[in-house]
């Protein structure tokens, strides 16, 4: 039998959350190929968690007509801080019991396939950068936007990790210094003011206060079912209340760029996350035209400030990014 001379090789992303994994199967151009979702239950241990990581890694591999044997590497963003030489997760803080937990041995054991463990924002930065910006800037910042905030800086090309690979903490980056408490122990982070949590919080306080809004028209009093997608329904609906905290998120999202573009002058921020997913045509002219009034003169001239397109995808392509730098220093 001839030897094909287009070898493919295949890598799988994996995006680990609190509330879900998701499983991506990527070949050598970064073309998707087949994705699985399971909800990650953490409340049933650690070990059970890593056995689901496992299972919808099969599950993905099973969808796309492949078998674990095809694959040449699997990489997995954790939401929590990460040493990547052992693919260790130090601490996840939406994942009960995530302490020093050995994810990359647990799961070569189970997959028998190489596993590559990095923080999953910088993961979702590293899909963004190598999938979605073809002008291939030297330098990008990534914010994500959802539950909490989250950052991924490139540097040259490369992930900037820092000393003790825990570089892109932007969320953590302090706005306010008397603001709200933030879940990290300090006060007035950027997640405490602009994070899906944050917003909600500022919505449901709103509305104890007696704030008048479409949401409790279209939810209920208490809002327990509220979702991004909301927010944007009742601003085009003409909500002002709602149009009026998305704003200041806005801003301090705006503000946060500033600060980022004043410190790194990158080529290209880049916004992603839930939140922007959903709200990105209410959000992106503030957040840029807020950059611009912070940003010192020159820092700005020609940096690009997008949305990105991958949405929930960042995750597991920037997983399959992983996997495949790593395969090619093997
Ligand atoms: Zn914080």
């Amino acid at each position: 039998m001839a030897e094909s001379s287009s070898k493919q090789d295949y890598f799988v992303g994996v995006d680990l959350g609190g509330t879900k994994i998701l499983a991506g199967i990527f070949d050598n151009s970064l073309k998707n190929l087949a994705t699985a979702k399971l909800s990650t239950k953490s409340q049933r241990g650690v070990e059970a968690v890593i056995e689901r990581v496992a299972r919808c890694v099969q599950d993905a591999v099973d969808e796309a007509d492949l078998s674990l044997k095809q694959i040449v590497g699997v990489g997995i963003g954790a939401p929590g801080s990460v040493d990547f030489d052992s693919g260790t997760v130090i601490f996840a803080p939406n994942l009960e019991g995530w302490k020093d937990v050995p994810l990359k041995k647990h799961l070569e054991k189970l997959l028998g396939v190489p596993v590559f463990v990095e923080n999953d924002c910088n993961i979702a930065a590293l899909g963004v950068y190598a999938a979605e910006l073809k002008s291939k800037p030297r330098h990008m910042v990534g914010i994500f936007v959802g539950t909490g905030i989250g950052g991924g800086i490139v540097i040259d090309g490369h992930l900037y990790s820092g000393f003790g690979h825990t570089a892109g903490e932007i969320g953590h980056m302090v706005l306010e210094v008397n603001g709200p408490k933030c879940g990290c122990g300090n006060k007035g982070c950027f997640e405490a003011l602009a994070s899906r949590t944050a917003i909600f919080q500022r919505i449901k306080a709103g509305v104890k206060d007696g704030q008048k809004t479409l949401l409790t028209d279209m939810l209920g009093d208490d809002l327990d079912d509220l979702r991004s997608g909301d927010l944007r329904k009742a601003i085009r609906r003409g909500d002002k209340f709602v149009d009026k905290v998305i704003e200041e998120a806005a801003e301090y999202i705006g503000i946060a760029t500033a600060n980022l573009i004043n410190i790194l002058n990158p080529e290209v921020v880049v916004l992603g996350g839930g939140v922007m997913e959903a709200l990105q045509d209410e959000m992106m002219s503030v957040i840029i035209e807020t950059a611009k009034d912070y940003a010192m003169a020159g820092a700005m001239k020609g940096v690009e400030i997008v949305a990105s397109k991958l949405g929930d995808d960042a995750g597991i392509t920037g997983g399959a990014v992983l996997a495949r730098r790593e395969a090619k220093k093997a």
